[in-house]
Parts: C-alpha cells; sequence; structure tokens
C-alpha cells in the first residue's frame, strides 16, 4: 500500500474538493501519517473516506470531518487548544501542527496510552494527553483560545464556555446520541456566537456534562 500516495488522493479529494481553502490545514493533513493511528488490520483503510474502528467501541473521525472541525478553529500558530476526546490521536496530530500547545483528554487510559506512544514515535512534543472526563473540561491549564470536542453533547457544557478565552472558538457537535449538528461557537462577551455547520454523527460525550 501506497500511503503517500493515499494521502495525497484523501487530500485532492476528500478535503480540498469538499471545499477545505486554508492552506495550513492542507498541509498539516498533508505531512500527518494517519496509517499509524489506525488499528494494525485497519492500515490499508486508513485513507478512506469514512470513520473507523479503534478499539472500545469508538472511533478514528473521517478524514473530511477532522478538516472541517480544525479549518473552524481559525488557528495561527500561538494558540492553546484543548481536545476532548483524544481517541485516535489523529485530530490531535493534526493540531500539533496548527497550535502552540494542544493538551487532550480522553476517558479511556488504554486509548491515551497508545496515543502517548505514538505521538513520541513521531516526535510530537506539543500534545499533553491526560485520562479523565472531558466534559467538565481541563480547567488546569485553561483559558484555551480554541476547544474541539470530537464526541456528541447533548449541550454545549457550561465549564467549557468558561475555559475558553474571549474571541477564543469552540467546535462541538450537539443534538442525540445518534446524531448532532456541528456547532461553531465564537466567545464574545462571555458568550457563544454560534454557526451551524451542519448535520455530523459522532459516538457519545460519556460525562458529567455528556450523557
Ligand atoms: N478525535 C479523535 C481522533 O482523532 O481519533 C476521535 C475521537 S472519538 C470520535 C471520540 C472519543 O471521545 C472517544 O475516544 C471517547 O472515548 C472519547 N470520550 C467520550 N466522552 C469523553 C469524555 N467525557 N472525556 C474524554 N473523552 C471522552
Amino acid at each position: 500500500m501506497d500511503f503517500e500516495k493515499a494521502r495525497e488522493e484523501m487530500i485532492r479529494y476528500q478535503i480540498k474538493g469538499r471545499g477545505i481553502r486554508d492552506e495550513r490545514v492542507l498541509s498539516a493533513m498533508s505531512s500527518i501519517p494517519r496509517e499509524k493511528f489506525v488499528l494494525e488490520g485497519e492500515k490499508d483503510n486508513a485513507y478512506l473516506d469514512c470513520p473507523l474502528p479503534i478499539g472500545m467501541g469508538q472511533t478514528i473521525s473521517q478524514p473530511f470531518m477532522v478538516a472541517l472541525m480544525t479549518q473552524c478553529l481559525s488557528l495561527k500558530g500561538s494558540e492553546t487548544v484543548l481536545e476532548v476526546g483524544t481517541g485516535s490521536g489523529y485530530q490531535a496530530a493534526t493540531l500539533s501542527k496548527l497550535a502552540k500547545m494542544v493538551y487532550t483528554i480522553e476517558r479511556f487510559s488504554i486509548l491515551a496510552d497508545r496515543v502517548k506512544k505514538i505521538l513520541k514515535e513521531l516526535e510530537i512534543k506539543n500534545v499533553k494527553v491526560i485520562v479523565g472526563d472531558g466534559s467538565k473540561g481541563l480547567e488546569e491549564y485553561s483559558p484555551y483560545d480554541g476547544i474541539i470536542v470530537t464526541a456528541g453533547s447533548p449541550e454545549i457544557p457550561e465549564s467549557l464556555i468558561e475555559q475558553l478565552n474571549e474571541k477564543g472558538r469552540m467546535v462541538i457537535p450537539v443534538g442525540n446520541s445518534f446524531s448532532q449538528d456541528l456547532l461553531l461557537g465564537i466567545k464574545e462577551k462571555g458568550k457563544l456566537k454560534i454557526s451551524n455547520y451542519g448535520g455530523c454523527v459522532f459516538v457519545p460525550l460519556v460525562g458529567k456534562y455528556g450523557w
């Protein structure tokens, strides 16, 4: 399997082809070997246009969804970002190329431990992986310039709004446990100004302020 060719095609057809224009996002995704973040038996499927299983009933998100959510954050390189739902670590690795520091929180330690190993192997040093309930956010390192929640939530947790900087951006799927809307909130005078980026399907955010 020629992973580099598969990656180029993914960028051309799935990402650029569907309207993602942020050159920094395209370049970050061109540099991350997605095959390293999927299970051994799924390597040949790594660049398919769909989510894939990663164990514990969880998934690595579809490449286009990673691109869209990342573009929504409008990162310039100086930001501190919180990701809720580390999963495979692919989204966090993508963010590492676009922000100054990334904190990513995962409820399953088995997934978090796997991600720590992959990031070490790829020499990605600006991502800190934490085990815990990310529906409460991660107060210790707050405030954040960007927050990305990669699991579906019944509502936007107040704790996350509090931990977001003024003018900061939060992207989060909100809906029921089967389907959600992808919402982008920009914090203005302490409140989120919301835009809706359409329907999506994520595994549930399980925790105090999730399901
Ligand atoms: N961003 C991931 C990637 O790049 O592979 C995809 C994440 S997967 C769709 C959602 C993840 O959120 C799962 O790994 C799940 O265990 C995690 N999760 C769900 N609820 C959580 C919570 N309250 N705190 C932290 N992680 C949570």
